[in-house]
């Protein structure tokens, strides 16, 4: 199949690129780079031995999107494209709902036009709010997202949904990411942070390789074992993965379908620093801090969906997941920018 990856120069679109070319798939790309650098699809062409198609540009933009629909025969697209820094979107609302929603709205207008009505969305457990049930599942409700990031996810699911009711010839998969880290196992692609790095491992991989002093811990008064947040961690290569089993669900005819990708284990903050030092050997220097607003205590999958429905299962340990970040740091300090 031809597949749009919209976001594909970014952390999980490149990955995916590879999967999806490393199972004979054609890939086209649209992306903005607004938060990734085009160097990351040479890398996605290095590994794989294949050419990617690029546009570089906005799914914003109905006239390049329609331009990109008729110069190439897409089945499906997967739809990573998106703003996704927590509290940037605290302070920069209308952007983030403009971006996200709007790019989305825009997009879907233009597969209409184009008689595509294929789409696998990038979603988010932040959906699920502070869980009503742990582990969770994909009964579990919807809850009240804490950001307006979580919001442009949240409300991205029912207007997919919805566009799926008005016309059932669409088929929307709903894919509830956990919390991604690692990197492709070469050292060659990763997470390309901008900035001070709000998410945990690549904070601790920066503080690993001496770019940042020591490692804040968030709270450790949460009614969790150690007293630390617990949150799913999933590999970006078994992500990456899960989009090609949702991409053969789609094409045996998939309705409205919503999966939880985790690997169904939680780990405390304190349990990741324990796992980093012991896959890298390097000691994490931490001080406990106060609660991060709008942190959960508890957030873990029920991947058991996935698993009956998709034949797909994450395979890669939290050793695996510490040792490819630290050896995407450690081979690329700057990132793309080396
Ligand atoms: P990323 O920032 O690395 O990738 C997103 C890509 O989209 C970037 O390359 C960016 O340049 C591009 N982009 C943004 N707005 C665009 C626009 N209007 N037009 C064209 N390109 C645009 O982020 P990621 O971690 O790879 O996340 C991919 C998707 O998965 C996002 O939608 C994100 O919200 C979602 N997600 C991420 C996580 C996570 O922890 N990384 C968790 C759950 C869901
Ligand atoms: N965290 C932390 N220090 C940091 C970054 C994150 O203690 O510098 C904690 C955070 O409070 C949460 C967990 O690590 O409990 C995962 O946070 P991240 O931002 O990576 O993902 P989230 O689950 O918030 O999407």
């Amino acid at each position: 199949m031809t597949i749009l990856v919209t976001g594909g120069a970014g952390f999980i679109g490149s990955h995916t690129c590879v999967e999806l070319m490393n199972a004979g798939h054609d890939v086209v790309v649209i992306d903005n780079l607004c938060n990734s650098s085009e160097k990351s699809l040479k890398r996605v062409e290095k590994i794989t031995g294949k050419k990617v198609v690029f546009y570089k540009g906005d799914i914003l933009d109905s006239d390049l999107l329609s331009k990109i629909f008729k110069e190439n025969k897409i089945d499906c697209v997967i739809h990573f494209a998106g703003l996704k820094a927590v509290g940037e979107s605290v302070h920069l609302p209308v952007e983030y709902y403009d971006n996200n929603i709007g790019g989305t709205i825009n997009l879907v207008k233009e597969m209409r036009r184009a008689d595509v009505k294929n789409i696998i969305f990038s979603s988010s457990a932040t959906v699920y709010g502070n869980p009503k049930e742990i582990p969770i599942t994909e009964n579990c409700p919807k809850g009240t997202c804490t950001n307006p990031y979580g919001w442009t996810k949240w409300m991205i699911e029912q207007i997919l949904t919805d566009v799926y009711t008005a016309d059932n010839d669409w088929n929307v998969v709903l894919l509830r990411y956990f919390n991604p880290i690692g990197a492709h196992p070469s050292g060659l692609m990763g997470e390309n942070p901008s900035g001070i790095p709000n998410n945990l491992m690549p904070y601790i991989t920066q503080v690993a390789i001496g770019k940042l002093d020591h490692l804040n811990i968030f709270g450790n008064d949460y009614d969790t074992p150690d007293g630390t947040c617990v949150r799913d961690y999933i590999h970006v290569m078994d992500l990456a993965s899960g989009h090609v089993a949702a991409l053969k669900k789609v094409e045996k005819g998939s309705g409205l379908s919503i999966y939880n990708l985790g690997t169904g284990k939680g780990y405390s903050v304190l349990d990741i620093v324990n796992n980093f030092e012991k896959a890298t050997g390097i000691k994490i220097p931490y001080e406990f801090a106060p609660r991060r607003e709008g942190d959960v205590p508890q957030c873990y999958s029920d991947a058991s969906k996935a698993k009956a429905e998709l034949g797909w299962v994450a395979k890669y340990d939290i050793l695996e997941m510490c040792r490819d970040s630290w050896n995407w740091q450690k081979t690329n300090p700057d990132g793309y920018e080396n």
